[in-house]
């Protein structure tokens, strides 16, 4: 008779969370997974992918107003509830694939909040349940300051189910989420602003893409409003009224707060076992995913290292490799690619500009700046904007930075090279594919004249 139910209760049944409890079981593990909501986690039901199909919906409206040129003539309406209707679905028939994953690995359900009630007991609302190992991938949640009246603020949670459109909408925050929804909402025709405490959005990366994209936002309608702080919010009868620290107000009709993700570990019993935490709630874990407790684990948001989906992923993947394969693996976190679905949006891979010159002192820029093809018809006004970063002594390419049209779809092959030290000749070398963007990175020819060497000239 086992001493425990499983090999691995896992808490969480998001990316990370199902991406390690169906590999336990497909290794032949007793595994469970508890859930308190569906089965699917923020990315598939409350991140990544309903906002990207509400980007593709959205954008649907410029692809219509670029057709003109093209020789359309399109009488087009806007339906946001059914936009809406057909999202849940596609929610609905993932959480299904979902859910049919875990039972064709074996992986038991236990639907309910889980809480531990020591090293190896997990209590589901009542029921407990023991476990060897214990995985957490309890993900995060949307955090805003603690201002007068924010309780009248939605996050990027009721952003994805609002029951209409509003004519004005603030935006706070200038991380990814609130710069994806101010141009989701935009595209759509809302008078969107965007405020934002820095110097402007997408704080901590590269300084040109940071430009370049606060001039597209502009160009599509944003008024991004930087160096900007809220003091408190006010609620009129409909109207809200954003006080500013410089006594202007601004007045909406709905502000969404998209301010930072905090780890959803309160009232988990971690405090009951010693599981020790960051200072933001977060779980700390060493290299193989495990936490202060020895046969605790812990991966993805909520132990907030490199918040992205497949990152959470290999985190999850890499615990069941290692107790349930014999393989035992850590993630890589070099030179993850990212992107941003901004409109446009952006593909980043490797080092920033900034950070290349801190590690390696001297580096090389090329760069590349133009009005795509496609809009040379349209007659959009936007530029498409290239970056490479080269370490000089090495030749290696250190970063890649784009913004415009597919640069996701792009940045992610860059990425393979960038990963596996292709040099700046070996990009050059490369054949580009005509006409195409992304053949760009493979002519860049242009050095930017060094700062340094520009200002000894002076
Ligand atoms: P981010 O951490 O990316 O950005 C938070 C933003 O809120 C920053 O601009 C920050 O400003 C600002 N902020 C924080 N506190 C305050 C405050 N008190 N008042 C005003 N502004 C404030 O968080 P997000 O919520 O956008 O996203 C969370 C994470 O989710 C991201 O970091 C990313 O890892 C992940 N994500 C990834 C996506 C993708 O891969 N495409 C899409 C969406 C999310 P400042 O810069 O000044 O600190």
């Amino acid at each position: 008779m086992p001493k425990y139910d499983y090999d691995m209760i896992t808490i969480g049944a998001g990316s990370g969370g199902v991406r390690a409890s169906r590999l336990a079981g497909g290794y032949g593990a007793r595994s469970a997974v508890v859930e308190a909501d569906r089965v699917g986690g923020t990315c598939v039901l409350r991140g990544c992918v309903p906002k990207k199909l509400l980007i593709y919906g959205a954008h649907y409206a410029d692809h219509i107003a670029d057709a003109r040129n093209y020789g359309w003539t399109i009488d087009a309406r806007h339906d946001w509830g059914a936009l809406i209707d057909n999202k849940n679905a596609e929610m609905d028939r993932l959480n299904g694939i979902y859910m049919r994953i875990l039972k064709n690995n074996n992986v038991d359900l236990h639907e309910g909040r889980g809480v531990l009630e020591d090293e190896h007991t997990v209590n589901v609302d009542g029921k407990r349940i023991t476990a060897e190992n214990i995985l957490i991938a309890v993900g995060g949640w949307p955090s805003t300051p603690e201002i007068s009246g924010v309780e009248h603020v939605i996050s990027s949670n009721e952003a994805l189910e609002l029951p209409s459109l509003p004519k004005r909408m603030v935006v706070v925050g200038g991380g990814y989420i609130a710069v994806e929804f101010a141009g989701i909402f935009a595209s759509l025709g809302v008078d969107v602003t965007e405020i934002v405490r820095a110097d402007t959005v997408l704080r901590g990366f590269d300084e040109d893409i940071r430009q370049a994209l606060d001039e597209e936002m502009s160009k599509h309608g944003i008024n991004i409003m930087s160096k900007t702080v809220i003091q408190r919010i006010e609620k009129k009868e409909n109207v809200y009224r954003l006080h500013l620290e410089n006594n202007d107000v601004i007045e909406t009709d709905l502000v969404m707060y998209a301010t930072g993700r905090r780890a959803n570990t309160e009232n988990l019993g971690l405090e009951n076992i010693g599981v020790a935490l960051k200072d933001n709630g977060a779980i700390i874990v060493d290299q193989w995913n495990r936490t202060s407790v020895d046969n605790i684990y812990a991966v993805g948001d909520v132990t907030d290292r490199v918040q992205l989906t497949p990152v959470a992923i290999q985190e999850g993947a890499a615990v069941s490799e290692t107790l349930f394969n014999n393989n035992p693996i850590t993630v890589d976190y070099g030179d993850v690619p990212t992107a941003v679905f901004s409109t446009p949006p952006i593909g980043t891979v490797g080092h920033t500009e900034q950070q290349a010159r801190q590690k390696y002192g001297k580096v090389d820029i090329y760069d590349s700046k133009f009005k795509p093809l496609v809009h040379t018809l349209s007659g959009r006004d936007e530029r498409t904007f290239m970056k490479m970063i080269v370490e000089p002594v090495s030749d290696r390419v250190v970063g890649a930075h784009m913004l415009g049209m597919d640069a996701p779809e792009i940045i992610q092959g860059i990425g393979i090279a960038i990963k596996a030290g292709a040099t700046k000749a070996q990009f050059d070398s490369t054949t580009g594919i005509h006409p195409s963007a992304a053949e760009e990175f493979v002519t860049m020819r242009a050095k930017r004249p060094d700062p340094d060497e520009a200002k000894a000239a002076d």
